[in-house]
């Protein structure tokens, strides 16, 4: 049997493979604050990026950072993270550069 359709979700995809054609919600606009990584802490053990629920935390080879323009600051990740190598920053911070 061929499948033909090739299923696309209008909203955002939980639980996706991470395909960006997936996130279609600019998430990013509802932050308020976003995780900042501390690379000396990271082991890249990969569970900031299974735990995120949109899937936005990208492969880095060595180390994993969150796509910002999908990031909605949830938390998970920072919570997650047996190494506590991710911080939430608020966004105020960012504002000036
Ligand atoms: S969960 Fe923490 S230690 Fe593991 S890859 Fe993510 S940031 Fe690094
Ligand atoms: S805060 Fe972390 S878990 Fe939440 S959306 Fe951003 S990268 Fe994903």
């Amino acid at each position: 049997m061929v499948i033909k359709r090739k299923w696309i979700f209008d909203g955002e995809a939980p639980w996706s493979d991470a395909s960006r054609v997936l996130l279609k919600l600019d998430t990013g606009s509802w932050r308020t604050e976003r995780p900042v990584l501390d690379r000396e802490k990271c082991n890249y053990c990969g569970l900031c990026a299974l735990y995120c629920p949109p899937q936005c935390m990208r492969d880095k080879g060595d180390h994993y950072e969150p796509d910002l323009g999908f990031c909605k600051g949830c938390g998970v990740c920072a919570k997650e993270c047996p190494r506590a190598a991710l911080k939430m920053v608020p966004e105020g911070e960012f504002l000036n550069g």
